[in-house]
């Protein structure tokens, strides 16, 4: 209640179109410490930030910077301040929305209802304690497994594996094929020896008695 009716009451001075005062106070910090970088345009809007050994690619027009400070606070880092200033663009017009007056009026518009404090609490003396339900305690052992989700598997079930399908479809054509050429093979094999038997047999005299 007292944060509300005073950051109203200190807001109500300020211009909508600016920035709040802290966020003005911390851009000049920032750009203060612009002194250490370097630009270097690669495109219009696009460029190189050099600070020390670091490189840190920034886009002015999607308002990233690579050291990931600008697009999670909205408030430009020293990077992106640097480049700007080599853009001649003013740092306060891409500060994000949330840090402007008129956003920080609308955060503070909402008024909460005034409460008494404890002393001026009207006393109920008289009033009877109400005491906890007692506890009744089930038919036979409680459960002591825990409930399970619906498709969750039971305790001590192995999870299934997930396998691929077009890995598996290649698999067994490959053991397929191999199994195919392998039963070839050996018929190839006894054909060739079958052949061999008849010519050992035909090339052989017959013995007569
Ligand atoms: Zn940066």
């Amino acid at each position: 209640m007292v944060r509300i009716a005073t950051r109203h009451e200190a807001a109500m001075t300020w211009k909508d179109d600016e920035l709040c005062p802290k966020i003005k106070k911390l851009l000049k910090s920032i750009s203060k410490d612009t002194i250490c970088c370097k630009a270097y345009m690669s495109r219009p809007g696009e460029y190189e930030i050099h600070e020390g050994k670091s490189h840190f690619p920034l886009s002015l027009n999607n308002k990233l910077c690579s050291c990931g400070a600008w697009q999670i606070s909205g408030i430009p880092c020293r990077h992106a301040m640097r480049a700007m200033v080599h853009a001649k663009i003013d740092p306060h017009s891409v500060v994000s929305t949330w840090y402007s007056v008129r956003t920080y009026k609308y955060s503070y518009s909402f008024s909460i209802n005034p409460i008494p404090d404890k002393n001026q609490w009207p006393a109920y003396d008289n009033l009877p304690t109400v005491m906890p339900p007692t506890i009744k305690r089930g038919i036979g052992r409680p459960c002591r497994n825990r409930r399970r989700e619906e498709g969750e598997d039971e305790k001590g079930k192995k999870a299934k594996t997930v396998k691929c399908t077009k890995y598996q479809s290649n698999a067994a054509k490959a053991v397929k094929a191999s199994q195919k050429k392998a039963a070839q093979d050996q018929a190839k094999k006894a054909k060739t020896s079958q052949s061999t038997e008849v010519s050992v047999s035909q090339s052989q005299p017959q013995n007569t008695s």
